[in-house]
């Protein structure tokens, strides 16, 4: 059984976000892989030993000072269980919180759990549009797609970013890089929501999950006939011209 935890579904769910819990679980359960969530807001307890995938939203400004403390107070255990093969999607707001602090337009400082080697400025226009990025998933390159809204530039240190953008800003419209990758965490400031549209970048957080299981397995191979074509109507709009 892999269990997913969705972490602040109330207070990071912009743009859909939820769909990737959903995009998750539903490509499990094509395949008979038992899986279930569970939701966990602000004081409620989860134990993330028991965990295999965490996923983080994003939010606004405010949503992400509303759970800014309680996150803070889950560092140490969130931190051993990354550091044993927890996998973790962190997106946008979510993404932000990994690293080392936010610090929004009004000059507030937002501390992240500094997990990640990265830290985020908000800039004074928002980011905001179609993303494609180039993203490497095992020994394939492939292109993912998403929608960003986001006014934090966030800048990564000694880390992998997720990809290379091929059109939108991506971390923060300068460095040309979009995301993070921290052992077996995925950080993306795309939205769209992110996971049903790109059905590569869901089955390796699949198979990473069920290896944390200790089951080592190729995927069945699914019918994926919508989500390439949600990745190619993408990149023939916005690249091949
Ligand atoms: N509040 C953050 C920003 O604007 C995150 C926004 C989001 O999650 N879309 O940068």
């Amino acid at each position: 059984m892999l269990k997913v935890c969705h972490l602040y579904p109330d207070l990071l769910n912009l743009y859909g976000d939820r769909g990737n819990v959903i995009a998750f679980m539903q490509r499990c359960r094509w395949r008979n892989i038992p899986v279930e969530c569970v939701e966990v807001n602000v004081g409620e307890p989860v134990d993330f030993n028991d965990i295999d995938f965490l996923f983080l939203g994003g939010g606004s400004d405010r949503e992400q000072n509303l759970m800014a403390a309680d996150l803070l107070e889950r560092k140490n255990s969130l931190k051993e269980a990354i550091d044993q093969g927890l996998v973790v999607l962190a997106i946008c707001g979510g993404y932000q919180m990994m690293g080392q602090y936010y610090l929004t337009f009004e000059g507030q400082k937002i501390p992240g759990l500094g997990i990640l080697d990265l830290y985020t400025k908000a800039g004074d226009e928002r980011l905001i549009g179609n993303v494609i990025v180039e993203m490497k998933i095992e020994t394939e390159t492939v292109k993912i797609v998403g929608f960003e809204n986001h006014s934090g530039q966030t800048f990564i240190g000694n880390l992998d970013p997720l990809g290379k953008v091929l059109a939108g800003y991506g971390n923060n419209g300068q460095d040309g890089l979009e995301g993070a990758r921290y052992k077996n965490v995925f950080c993306s400031y795309l939205h769209g929501p992110l996971l049903p549209k790109n059905s590569k970048l869901t089955d390796i957080l699949i198979k990473l999950s069920l290896e944390r299981r200790g089951i080592k397995q190729e995927l069945l191979p699914l019918e994926d006939y919508f989500e390439d074509q949600a990745v190619s109507v993408m990149v023939d709009r916005y690249i091949k011209k």
